[in-house]
């Protein structure tokens, strides 16, 4: 939309840590595999490059590590909010895709009203690529 505010800003409750992006996300993906679910994260995805943390000098940004370790999830110490994941990984040398997901959750509902969002229930039962990745509530075969 040409007349959304942008920035968007996407701020944890207590406003110890704001991100920053330059846009509204492509689309909204509320996904359904075993941690996100948990966490009721609506994630928007970017470059890595387009992103801005801000922290308050007081902040605490916690992190979930988890499977086969290929990003970390990031919340705010005091008010828990879940931020954003990032890729443990460095960008791919073949060009290919490389994303960090923002929790829009953390964004005032009213810039995003028209952005698609999208409820991926095949995510319940697609095949995991390792043991180490499952959660004991998974559906999903490895
Ligand atoms: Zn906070």
């Amino acid at each position: 939309m040409a007349d959304e505010p942008t920035p968007i800003h996407s701020s944890c409750h207590c406003g110890a840590i704001t991100v920053i992006v330059p846009r509204l996300p492509d689309h909204i993906n509320h996904c359904q595999c075993t941690i996100c679910r948990r966490y009721g994260a609506a994630w928007g995805y970017y470059h890595p490059d387009e992103v801005k943390i801000e922290t308050k000098p007081n902040a605490v940004t916690k992190q979930y590590i988890w499977g086969d370790r290929e990003l970390s999830f990031n919340f705010c110490d005091t008010c828990g909010c879940v931020m954003y994941w990032w890729p443990l990984q460095p960008p791919p040398t073949d060009g290919g895709e490389y994303q960090m997901g923002l929790n829009t959750s953390n964004v005032n509902p009213e810039v995003l009203r028209f952005v698609d969002r999208k409820y991926e229930y095949s995510w319940v039962k697609q095949p995991l690529r390792s043991k180490e990745a499952s959660h004991q509530d998974d559906l999903a075969k490895y």
